[in-house]
């Protein structure tokens, strides 16, 4: 992707202080940008890249170090990141891209044997994350509430010129910037919907202006299918919950046109935001349907999809691992559905869903040997489970990275099936209960 080959800077001491943050390459110009946000729905008017620097582009990637060290914008906080939370994000943006959702990346973590302090001492790290831009909503609402109209509209052109170039002759430009990032934040919560990924803190200065899954906090997948799942510890509210994550985005794209009120009509506006609803239900229903193995549309597909939603939150169902073993269904009842409904204690319940989803196949004539490599294709095989994250990181902070790389590998390519890597498919272990996550990164 950077023209960079991997083995040539493992070990190569200047790439290591490159992303340690100790050199500064020759006419780079490093920055750190400001933002505001809505964070838990209230408007906090500074924020900014407390911990992260842009070094320069490299191949339409601004390369930004996080963890580095103070920036302008640091307020009370120490500018630096402990190993866990670069580890976690580094394994999760990597897992989403592979799941082909848009997503920021990471090319290297860099550990070191500083201490930092959060609730316990930890050591320091610095991510280095790639995204062809990191600008958020919220670093348009910073201009917006300080009333620097013309700086929302500069960053408005910088964005179109630079992200969106076929939004340039519009006749309303950013009317329809505004459309697209909506349609875009639509479909990407659909695709987070479809995998069971909670962001943890949607706050409006996490939402990506290019449609990116952005900020890796107290992020988690679902286990055992919850949908009012909340992963982050200290959202007593549940305002980040799984199933809220749509409608929360929606709230954020109202939060980015009010933020462009001076660019956009209202009307107009209203209409755009009026697109996400419907673009969502689309988007998640296709998701869903090719989760299913479906090939066509028809009429009751909704309530099949809720129905087999409902019993795997009844049954507490592992997400991913229920959806994939639906794949082994065959059109033959019997023997063949065991591997899918062992996932389930109310057998009676899911046979009689299972004739109906026979039925449902067939009527669209579906044949078995087509439809399970396509369904294995859609609904991976691995997922970044809290604990597996847990687990290398405990690993790594004995400076032990085989299991980030074994696990990386994993995640790279979800969707295969490892005989040797069938442990990292597993529903959570007991232990793995009293892991708790919060924004402490
Ligand atoms: P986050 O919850 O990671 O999205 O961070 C919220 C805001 O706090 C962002 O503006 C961050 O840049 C800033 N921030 C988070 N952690 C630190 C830190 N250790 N030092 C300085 N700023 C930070
Ligand atoms: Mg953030």
């Amino acid at each position: 992707m950077l023209g960079i080959e991997p083995a040539s800077i493992r070990s190569d001491p200047e790439f290591v202080a490159l992303g340690a943050g100790n050199l500064l390459p020759e006419g780079t110009e490093p920055l750190a940008a400001i933002y505001a946000g809505h964070q838990f729905g209230s408007y906090v008017p500074q924020l900014g890249d407390g911990r992260a620097i842009t070094l320069g582009e490299v191949e339409g990637f601004e390369w930004q170090l996080k963890g580095s060290g103070l920036t302008a914008f640091s307020r009370f906080a120490d500018g630096r990141a402990v190993l866990r939370s670069t580890i976690r994000e580094f394994l999760c943006s990597e897992a989403l891209d592979a799941l082909a959702i848009p997503t920021t990346r990471a090319l290297s973590v860099v550990g070191s044997d500083e201490p930092v302090f959060r609730e316990h001492r930890e050591t320091a790290a610095v991510l280095t994350r790639l995204a062809p831009s990191h600008v958020r909503f919220g670093s348009f609402e910073v201009f917006h509430y300080r009333r620097w109209p013309e700086l929302v509209r500069a960053l408005a052109d910088y964005v179109i010129e630079n992200f969106y170039p076929e939004l340039r002759d519009s006749p309303a430009p950013y009317l329809a910037l505004l459309r697209e990032v909506v349609a875009r934040t639509a479909r990407l919560v659909a695709r987070w919907q479809a995998v069971g990924f909670a962001h943890g803190v949607m706050n409006t200065d996490n939402m990506s202006i290019l449609g990116l899954t952005l900020d890796y906090g107290p992020y988690g997948f679902i286990d055992a299918y919850d949908p009012g799942f909340v992963c982050n510890h200290s959202d007593e509210t549940g305002r980040y919950a799984f199933d809220r994550q749509p409608t929360i985005a929606l709230w954020n794209c109202y939060a980015l046109a009010e933020a462009l009120g001076e660019l956009v009509e209202l009307e107009p506006a209203r209409e755009a935001l009026g697109t996400f609803e419907p673009l969502f239900r689309q988007a998640f229903l296709e998701e869903l349907r090719a989760k299913l193995g479906l090939e066509t549309a028809q009429d009751d597909d909704a309530i099949l999809l809720g129905d087999l939603l409902q019993a795997m939150e009844l049954d507490r169902a592992d997400y991913t691992n229920t959806w994939r073993a639906l794949a082994t269904v065959t059109l033959e009842p019997g023997e063949s559905a065991e591997a899918f409904a062992s996932n389930f204690t109310d057998r009676e319940r899911i046979d009689a869903w299972l004739g109906r989803y026979r039925a449902r196949l067939v009527r669209e004539g579906s044949v078995d040997a087509a439809r399970r490599p396509r369904m294995d294709r859609v609904n991976p095989k691995y997922v970044l489970r809290n604990y597996l994250a847990q687990t290398a990181i405990e690993a790594a902070q004995r400076k032990d990275f085989g299991e980030i790389a074994r696990l990386l590998h994993v995640l790279r390519n979800p969707y295969d099936e490892w005989p040797q890597y069938a442990a990292y498919s597993q529903p959570p272990p007991e232990w793995a209960r009293h892991i708790s996550v919060s924004c402490s990164s």
